[in-house]
């Protein structure tokens, strides 16, 4: 069975064409820079060269059409025709309380994904238009859904609940849910996989840091807290992101900016992070490295206050599981940034946990970080959501 899975961000769109039977990738690439100037999709046929097309993309349908062309393309195709994409596997962002597990997209199920929209602004919208692109592209392959929040379900009500009053929580099922479930569970199964060890017999903290960011705790197996709450708003600094804040400023800024709640909102989602931190100078963690080698003090802050961060909610995750024996790191910045995993590890002595210097200089290949002996293995874990995706496809189909 071949299975395309779709993995549609708010400017990029990611996708695979998996064998489910060897778990082969045909095909992969990704379209960058959805709805803004230089888009190009970067197509991968295996064993083939990677194809640059650059193509305008204003909108996500345009972008997935460019997908199928390029999978059914003569030179670089991989498939003769559409006949030979069995099924479609959509990354979800939120699922609310409704999706405690992936499933079959009916019309039903897009309805209750809309319903969520609210709650991941940047996402849900984006991913509902990668589904009815696919839905019109290839109306009779069926599609499954899978969600970034049913991973964390595993929560305990101690992790998920705020300290609100509870009604809020009874009427409108406001708590933690989290997100980049599906790389949380991958990326801790495999760290044990690699370590030669059951996943049951661990306690491990993931964390994925790329655009988005955030860390999970897997305490044997099970999530037992993570960072992102009920929006993927929540927890680390991100690219552009805000993370944790004292609420009162929304108020405050409010009243001074004259702003709604709409619009701080947009801020806290579009122009904070490292973004914002950094004065602007990017949200991408190569600009900001390069703008700190230059003598960029805001970059140098936007870093350090990045790392940080991480760093309290490791310490934090460590007590929650009474203890940590492997901190993973994965996703754009997590598998590729050596800098920002080198800033992190300088608190982690406490732990019994290093990053050694020279096994550091890597880039998106799994390795293990910390020296020999020690007491916490630190590694870098590629995460694999779309194999994940695809996995949970055929089991659905
Ligand atoms: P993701 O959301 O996982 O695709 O991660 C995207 C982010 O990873 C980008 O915005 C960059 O900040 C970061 N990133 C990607 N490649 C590198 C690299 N070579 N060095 C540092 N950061 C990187």
């Amino acid at each position: 069975m071949n299975v395309l899975v779709i993995n549609c961000g708010s400017s990029s769109l990611k996708y695979q064409l998996i064998n489910s039977d060897t778990e082969a990738v045909l095909a992969k690439g990704l379209c960058e820079r959805i709805g803004a100037a230089g888009s190009v999709l970067k197509h991968t046929p295996a064993g083939g060269d990677k194809v640059e097309i650059e193509s305008p993309m204003p909108n996500h349908t345009q972008a997935i059409q460019l997908v199928i062309n390029a999978l059914t393309d003569a030179n670089h195709g991989v498939v003769k025709s559409l006949d030979e994409i069995d099924a479609v596997g959509h990354r979800i962002v939120h699922g609310g309380e409704k999706f405690a597990s992936s499933t079959i997209i009916t019309d039903e199920v897009l309805a209750a994904i809309e319903e969520c929209n609210d709650l991941a602004p940047l996402h849900n919208p984006a991913n509902l238009i990668g589904i009815n692109a696919c839905k019109e592209i290839m109306p009779n392959v069926p599609m499954v859904a899978v969600f970034d929040t049913a991973f964390h379900q595993t929560m305990p009500e101690k992790a998920y609940l705020y300290g609100l009053p509870y009604e809020y929580y009874e009427k409108y099922k406001i708590r933690r849910y989290g997100f980049h479930g599906t790389s949380h569970d991958f990326v801790s199964a495999r760290a044990a996989q690699i370590l030669g060890k059951d996943r049951k017999d661990l306690k491990i903290i993931v964390c994925h840091l790329g655009n988005g960011a955030s860390i999970s705790a897997v305490d044997h197996g099970k999530c037992v807290d993570t960072s992102m709450g009920l929006t993927p708003l929540e927890g680390l600094i991100m690219g552009t992101r805000s993370g944790d804040l004292d609420p009162a400023i929304i108020e405050f800024i409010a009243n001074k900016e004259n702003l709604s709640s709409a619009e701080i909102n947009n801020i806290l989602n579009k122009k904070s992070g490292v973004f914002g931190l950094s004065g602007g100078v990017s949200s991408d963690f190569r600009d900001l490295s390069n703008a700190m080698d230059e003598g960029n003090a805001l970059a140098k802050a936007a870093l350090e206050t990045y790392s940080y961060r991480v760093a309290k909610y490791i310490g934090s995750y460590a007590a929650a599981m009474n203890g940590v024996d492997v901190i993973a790191f994965t996703a754009g910045i997590g598998e590729n940034d050596a800098r920002v995993r080198e800033m992190v590890g300088q608190y982690l002595g406490y732990l019994g946990a290093s990053i050694d210097p020279v096994k550091n200089k890597v880039r998106g290949e799994e390795t293990i970080l910390s020296a020999e002996g020690d007491k916490v293995t630190v590694m870098i874990v590629p995460t694999n959501e779309e194999l994940a995706i695809a996995r949970e496809t055929v089991r659905l189909v």
